[in-house]
């Protein structure tokens, strides 16, 4: 069931597609749904490479003692393919992350070195585990344990619904995930479906930290704030803020929450303008009294709303969240990022303090 390589992009969808195509209610109540189980194991032990690849690999990577067989291709990232692989020994499954080196000038590209650092320091349920990373013929891999499915991925097949105990344990899921980084002084900056990782036992984790960074705490710094895929980016970003913290991230966790519940991406930009436009077309236009500061950011006067709008957010989502789901939302998604919740205070919300149903994870 799983999506291997589609024109190297598991999920199948392109980013940067038209507006958005409507809204599908997930139905309520409906009874637990299987993850779809893990591509049947080829049990040859050495299958041949895929060949769609214009960038061939070798069937085998070898470290040591440790001797993979590549089964699959199973996406690619930013900087190189994605592989499902078998440890020989063991017969364990794991992903295999190849690094592209050609075309590196400076030799071993800065974002992979990036991630390698930061993810070695990582432990947590919630969060992708780098096993190793292992040298084989002049290529560089980082050893994944393997994950079946992508959320953009999952949430693209046909007939796939969550029953609300899914959604609000997968929920609570990547917010403990963030909540672990952030208390580590980690921002992700790349939230979206694509890097949400899912297994059959239905365990969510995050990956793909190629633009996480480390952050202060106590100071003011200034980042890049060209980060985030455009659909998943914050108002502030999209308004030059370049001093910020762990709620760039929570901004993303509310667009993830709500397309977990919907399906779809909700805020369908084509550029940074029209992607404000989309967000205030939903959340209503900023108010000084939502948001103060507003008014101080670079771009603001440049991009100023020529309207006000009502928020028309309860009116649309309340047909797939409960109450205390849409208050959860609103506060991911608040204008204002010192009023945004940051991702420990989300896991205190009634929407999983006090609200029936209990959480279930999708287990097969
Ligand atoms: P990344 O470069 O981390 O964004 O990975 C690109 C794609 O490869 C992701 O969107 C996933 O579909 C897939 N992928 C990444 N890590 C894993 C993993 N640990 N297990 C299975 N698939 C993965």
């Amino acid at each position: 069931m799983r999506r291997e390589l589609n024109n190297g992009n598991r999920s199948g969808r392109p980013y940067q597609q038209g507006p958005s195509e409507g809204y599908r209610p997930a139905s309520q109540g409906a009874p637990t749904i299987s993850l779809p189980p893990p591509p049947s194991e080829p049990t040859a032990v050495h299958p041949s490479p895929p060949s769609e690849s214009n960038d061939a690999h070798p069937a085998k990577a070898s470290r040591g003692g440790n001797t993979y067989d590549l089964l699959t291709c199973v996406g690619e990232g930013t900087y190189g393919k994605v592989y499902k692989a078998k440890k020989n020994d063991t017969g364990l499954i794991v992903a295999l992350k190849r690094i592209r080196m050609e075309g590196e000038k400076d030799g071993f590209p800065v974002t992979a070195m990036r991630e390698i650092k930061l993810l070695q320091n990582l432990r947590h349920e919630n969060v992708i585990r780098l096993h190793e990373m292992m040298v084989s013929k002049g290529s560089v891999y980082m050893v994944f344990e393997y994950m079946e499915h992508d959320l953009t991925g999952l949430l693209s097949l046909q007939g796939i619904n969550f029953t609300p105990a899914n959604l609000k344990s997968l929920n609570y899921q990547m917010l403990s995930g963030l909540a672990y980084l952030h208390d580590k002084s980690i921002l992700h900056r790349d939230m979206k479906g694509s890097n949400i990782l899912l297994n059959a036992r239905g365990e969510l984790k995050l990956g793909d930290f190629g633009l996480a960074r480390v952050y202060s705490k106590f100071k003011r710094d200034d980042y890049t704030n060209r980060v985030i895929t455009l659909w998943y980016r914050s108002p502030e970003l999209l308004l030059g803020e370049t001093v910020y913290g762990p709620t760039v991230d929570t901004f993303s966790a509310g667009c993830i929450m709500l397309e977990l519940f919907t399906t779809k991406p909700v805020f369908q930009g084509n550029d940074e303008i029209h992607q404000l436009e989309v967000i205030y077309s939903i959340l209503g236009t900023p108010s000084e009294e939502d948001w103060p500061d507003v008014k101080d950011l670079p771009w603001y006067e440049l991009v100023k709303p020529k309207e006000s709008l009502p928020s028309k957010f309860r009116e649309i989502f309340s047909k797939w969240l409960s109450p205390a789901g849409l208050d959860l939302a609103q506060g991911l998604l608040a204008f204002d990022p010192a009023r945004r919740l940051l991702a420990d205070q989300a896991m205190q919300t009634p929407y999983f303090t006090s609200e029936a149903p209990p959480m279930e994870k999708p287990l097969q």
